[in-house]
């Protein structure tokens, strides 16, 4: 664990996703004593270290400027400053813009320490009663329809429990979107809300959670986490039983050994499993 007070630290604090009973207290000391606070916007950030009553100096660290930004930062952590990166909620680099910038520092070789606290994603899937011992966290989906279908398309075989960040205005669509990709009996969870006045945990399946969004306008506000379970994993039997059934097929039509590949990639059964009936 790196000191609070090291210097030439940079410092990735988490804020709150809404409810600023969970502003930390070692986040607060760590702001409260850096040299500066790299922030997204300085507007949305000021408000909450107002709150906090925080008044360090800030510097705009976003999207747009981090690359450039970078060099000159790790310039002040040369001199010995102390800095801390904060986005406008959560924490630093999900989703938000960060990462150039802890490659940067990291490669001019200067600690980064992290101060850990809410995450949007975390949050969720902690309360999704879905599988949590693997997900995989798919950040945004994209906003034209058919890309959105082909990135929900091209996981729809993944055994893992997927995480999306996702927009009000295009839950509604997304959802369909998803039916179409998973089937309308795929489980999911909306975490919407979350630590907020009008928190709310929806759970149901694709379908039905569809029918709801649809109903209730209110379900289309604010900001939201989108969980669906992961495809069910067939057991080992089930899959090799499967792809000796490709196989016999495919080997009409091709060599043995490219058969049993494509039977075993498509199945997921070991190849050499599927030679010889
Ligand atoms: N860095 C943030 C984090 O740690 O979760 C995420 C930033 S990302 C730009 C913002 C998205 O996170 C929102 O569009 C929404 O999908 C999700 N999110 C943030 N706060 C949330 C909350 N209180 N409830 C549900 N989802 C939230």
């Amino acid at each position: 664990m790196t000191s609070v007070t090291a210097p030439a630290t940079l410092y990735v604090v988490a804020t709150p996703i809404g409810n600023l009973g969970d502003f930390s207290p070692r986040a607060r000391e760590v702001l409260d004593t850096v040299d500066a606070i790299l922030v997204e916007d300085t507007r949305q950030s000021g408000v909450l270290l107002r709150h906090a009553g925080i008044a360090r100096p800030m510097l705009a660290v976003h999207e747009h400027n981090e690359g450039e930004r970078a060099q000159a930062l790790v310039q002040r952590l040369r001199e010995g400053q102390r800095l801390a990166l904060i986005s406008d909620a959560g924490t630093p680099l999900i989703s938000d813009p960060g990462y150039r910038l802890v490659a940067a520092v990291r490669a001019a070789g200067f600690a980064v320490s992290p101060i850990p606290g809410a995450c949007a994603l975390i949050a969720a899937l902690s309360v999704s009663g879905l599988p949590t011992d693997r997900f995989s966290f798919e950040g945004f989906l994209p906003a034209r329809a058919g890309e959105r279908l082909t990135r929900l398309e091209a996981v729809a075989a993944d055994t893992r429990t997927l995480i999306y960040y996702e927009a009000p205005h295009r839950i509604a669509d997304t959802l369909a979107a998803a039916v179409q990709a998973f089937g309308a009996d795929r489980r999911a969870v909306i975490g919407r809300e979350l630590t907020k006045r009008f928190e709310t945990v929806l759970d149901g399946s694709l379908a039905e959670l569809q029918a709801r969004v649809l109903a209730d306008a209110d379900q289309q506000r604010g900001e939201i986490v989108l969980i669906i379970a992961g495809a069910p994993a067939q057991d080992d039997a089930a899959r090799i039983a499967e792809g000796k059934r490709l196989y016999a097929l495919l080997v009409e039509e091709m060599p043995p050994s490219r058969a049993a590949k494509v039977a075993a990639a498509y199945t997921g059964a070991p190849k050499r499993a599927l030679y010889g009936g």
